[in-house]
């Protein structure tokens, strides 16, 4: 079975990483590949703020137990 990006597939990039068991069967398997997955790291990082690590989150709210 083949093994897809579905990111890279929606972004119109050639998706296929490969092949594993059943080799005998033609459906496609979804993941996503490195580059993908570094691009969506990236675009986290944008949306949480450019000088804010994804390694050290933001999380110093007091909450207070209800
Ligand atoms: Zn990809």
């Amino acid at each position: 079975m083949k093994v897809h990006c579905a990111w890279c597939e929606k972004a119109g990039r050639d998706p296929f990483m490969g092949e594993k068991e059943p080799m005998s069967s033609d459906a496609v398997s979804h993941t996503i590949c490195e580059r993908c997955t570094a691009e969506l790291a990236q675009s986290t990082a944008e949306l949480l703020g450019p000088k804010k690590s994804i390694t050290n989150p933001p999380r110093r709210k007091r909450r207070r137990r209800s």
